[in-house]
């Protein structure tokens, strides 16, 4: 579904540009705004277990630091670029701006496939990331998190590395560790339930009731899987997900039309969030083609995969029904799909605003670490949900009243903050 020409980092400058003018910001403003403060190349050899040595390439990215540390996942994936990382490193600055907590935005990668990585190399990997990046990140300067295909027990090996380097404990130098290990109860949650705590408020405002509507969801990780929890429990009703399947090198789309059942698909689903495809049929799943998702009979999308998934051609697919569609992905949308969802009135809540769960409560693990005091469940996702949803009170309120597309409002008070804490540091 991904087309070879697709360029994030050119959708998230197109993204901006537009709300530069609409500013009306100033050229030095822009041109800091515009692409990362710094970014970090780096090669990382590491020890087979057969005893060759394969070399990845890894980044870093700091795109902001206006507002505080830079704050963002590592993802490893086959298909990392430079812009990949320098695009999401940019959404992680509009990020934390929209929710208002005092970090800015970095992100970071490796070229790899875990599937095809051990334990054992998965961990010489994570430990050789640390190495080359030591002395340009920490808990003052730059945290990292999970991403696609990275978990807790990966940061607790960057973590040992850098406290190991460093001679020092720094709990606060990583997020998204295990519990009992730093982290904190509700992240594994956070990112999935900030979505649907947006979607909630934007059926609210909407007047339609959870139970009343229905979904389809792309992906089936950690966001997709959250966010089917979280939405079922309100009522509403998912019929679809969806997922990468690595042996056929394609994606399918797993659908039940009264409603999938959650449990059932995740004991048949890998840490990878890769369904068995054989006991899905046997479970009585229609399994149809990867873009499938997109063209149900549904009231809400929620795509939770990957960027590029709502594309000029995919968005000509979507359902009359469609009123709503959650971001829960990073940049799932290009700005060619945005003119259509205009176009037909789809209410967009953007991934930067409703994917902010995960670093809200990262950035409360984080205040938790400094503290050395962890707080229970019910009081990080209470904290996490008033977080949540006054950011969407804030986004909705001014796209209302100045008559603005959801993501450019976002995008306006984002940009608005950190450009004012670049002109109140005097940088520009
Ligand atoms: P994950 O690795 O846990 O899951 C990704 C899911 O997407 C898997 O089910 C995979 O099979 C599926 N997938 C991959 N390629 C696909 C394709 N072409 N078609 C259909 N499905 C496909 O990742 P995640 O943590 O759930 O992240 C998903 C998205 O959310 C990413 O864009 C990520 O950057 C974003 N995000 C994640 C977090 C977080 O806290 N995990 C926070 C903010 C944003």
């Amino acid at each position: 579904m991904e087309s070879k020409t697709f360029n994030p980092f050119a959708m998230a400058q197109h993204q901006f540009d537009q709300v530069a003018d609409l500013l009306d910001l100033d050229v030095p403003t822009r041109d800091l705004l515009r692409a990362p403060m710094r970014e970090f190349h780096f090669l990382i050899p590491v020890r087979m277990d057969d005893g060759s040595v394969r070399v990845f390439r890894g980044y870093r990215v700091q795109h902001n630091d206006a507002r505080g540390p830079c704050k963002g996942g590592i993802r490893f994936h086959p298909q990392e670029t430079a812009d990949t990382v320098r695009a999401l490193a940019m959404w992680m600055t509009w990020k934390c701006a929209v929710v208002d907590i005092p970090l800015g935005g970095g992100k970071g990668g490796v070229v790899c496939d875990p599937h095809n990585l051990s334990q054992r190399e998965q961990e010489r990997l994570c430990r050789g990331w640390i190495r080359q990046m030591a002395k340009n990140v920490g808990p003052l300067e730059d945290v990292p998190a999970p991403d696609v295909m990275t978990n807790p027990q990966h940061m607790l090996w960057m973590l040992d590395e850098y406290e190991t380097i460093h001679g020092k404990k720094y709990p606060g130098f990583i997020t998204g560790k295990p519990v009992g290990m730093g982290g904190s109860l509700g992240r594994t949650e956070a990112t999935g339930y900030g979505v649907i705590y947006t979607l909630r408020e934007a059926l609210k405002e909407q007047d339609i009731r959870p139970e009343d509507t229905t979904a389809a969801v792309q992906g089936f990780g950690n966001v997709s899987q959250f966010a089917v929890d979280l939405y079922q429990r309100l009522g509403g009703t998912v019929v679809c997900v969806s997922c990468w399947d690595q042996a056929d090198q394609t994606s399918y789309t797993f659908r039940k039309a009264q409603g999938i059942h959650l449990a059932e698909l995740r004991e048949i689903t890998d840490r990878f969030g890769g369904i068995d495809k054989a006991k899905a049929k046997a479970m009585g799943y229609d399994v149809l083609p990867g873009d499938a998702w997109i063209a149900q009979d549904v009231d809400i999308l929620i795509p939770a995969a990957l960027e590029n998934q709502v594309n000029g051609e995919t968005v000509q697919k979507i359902g009359p029904k469609v009123r709503i569609m959650a971001e829960g992905a990073n940049g799932p949308t290009t700005p060619e799909a945005d003119a259509f969802m205009k176009e037909r009135g789809i209410f967009v809540i953007p991934d930067f605003l409703a994917n902010a769960g995960g670093v809200t409560c990262s950035y409360f693990e984080q205040v938790q670490c400094n503290m050395n005091y962890f707080w229970e469940k019910d009081e990080v996702l209470g904290r996490l949900d008033q977080k949540m949803t006054s950011a969407f009170l804030a986004v909705s309120d001014l796209a209302r009243r100045k008559k603005l597309y959801m993501r450019d409002a976002a995008y306006v008070i984002s940009i608005s903050r950190v450009a004012q804490a670049s002109r109140d540091r005097g940088w520009v």
